[in-house]
């Protein structure tokens, strides 16, 4: 089953497109196939795959979201293997004002994917640094939410109006919302105040804070520029491995989820069983594998 993550801070210049492309690309590199698909107008996500932006008679998720085009026509492969993304374009602007009128539309996003994201293992929108209609579409389009936070004195303010757009998104528009967690990034230890930030952030937030941090890492900021996520230009890098070790954390996070869920799920089930049986939950042995256990005992 597929997980659409949605990367969204409303603050701008947080690492919300590196955490995109890096961490896509980890996850791909674990063999999973994932999708990136590039919210933001400013292209970022997209030119720092490798793809070249505004190139005219391409579909892009702008062409995606207002219908004009099929979203599989707009999926473009990458340099990585099981790496795809949609493209953005700058006609991206317009959208949040030619979408206001528009049916539906928050749900626009939602509806684009649908008939793809069953063909990925993970899909992730890069969002823009707003909190406007192109990402509430990426909320109602997500299973989850990952939020980049930079470790800076204003970061839990932002974090907070950040929350709450969550609460009202599940309240009103997608009711099975969740948060997937607090990613720290461009993380210098040296600082006395990224140091206490991280603190007051995972007191805040318990369990909900990644324990990979990313770290201030020149090469995470010099890949994009070779359109290139860093596991390509230079995998042994600091940032490089440490986007690598939070693709880990993901999946063994889902992992866990999913144990937890089936866990209560049975014990769910067995609740509900009026006899109380324990059996509930399991298909009953058949009847030679019972005398087979009653001969060996
Ligand atoms: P926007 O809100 O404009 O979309 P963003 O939240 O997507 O920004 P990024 O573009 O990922 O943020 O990062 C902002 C700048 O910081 C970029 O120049 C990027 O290369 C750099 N950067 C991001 N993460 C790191 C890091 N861990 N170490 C060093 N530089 C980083
Ligand atoms: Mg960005």
């Amino acid at each position: 089953m597929s997980l659409v993550l949605a990367i969204v801070n409303q603050k701008g210049g947080v690492g919300k497109t590196t955490t995109a492309v890096n961490l896509a690309a980890s996850l791909a590199a674990q063999e999973k196939r994932v999708l990136v698909v590039d919210l933001d107008p400013q292209g970022n996500a997209t030119s720092g795959s490798g793809i070249a932006r505004d190139q005219d008679d391409r579909p892009t998720v702008y062409h995606a979201l207002l219908g004009e085009s099929d979203i599989h026509r707009a999926v473009l492969p990458t340099e990585v293997p099981n790496l795809f993304i949609v493209p953005a374009s700058a006609d991206l602007v317009g959208a949040e004002l030619e979408l206001v009128a528009a049916e539906a539309r928050e749900h626009r996003l939602r509806e684009a994917i649908a008939p793809i994201r069953d063909g990925y293992d993970y899909v992730l929108i890069d969002c823009p640094p707003s909190l406007g209609l192109l990402t509430i579409n990426a909320l109602v389009a997500a299973d989850r939410v990952l939020v980049p936070l930079q470790c800076e004195y204003y970061a839990l303010e932002g974090l907070s109006s950040l929350l709450r757009t969550i609460e009202a998104v599940r309240g009103n528009l997608n009711r099975t919302l969740q948060l997937e967690g607090v990613v720290l990034t461009m993380f210098d230890a040296r600082n006395n105040l990224a140091r206490q930030v991280m603190k007051n952030v995972q007191d805040h937030m318990p369990g909900q804070v990644y324990s990979t941090v990313i770290p201030r890492n020149v090469r995470l900021s010099e890949a994009p520029s070779h359109g290139q996520p860093a596991l390509l230009y230079d995998i042994e890098s600091k940032g490089a491995q440490s986007y690598l070790q939070l693709a880990n954390e993901l999946v063994e996070r889902q992992a866990s989820d999913q144990t937890a869920r089936q866990a209560s799920d049975q014990t769910a089930r067995q609740a509900s069983d009026p006899k109380g049986g324990h059996h509930a939950a399991t298909t009953p042995p058949a009847p030679d594998q019972d005398s087979k256990r009653a001969r060996r005992a």
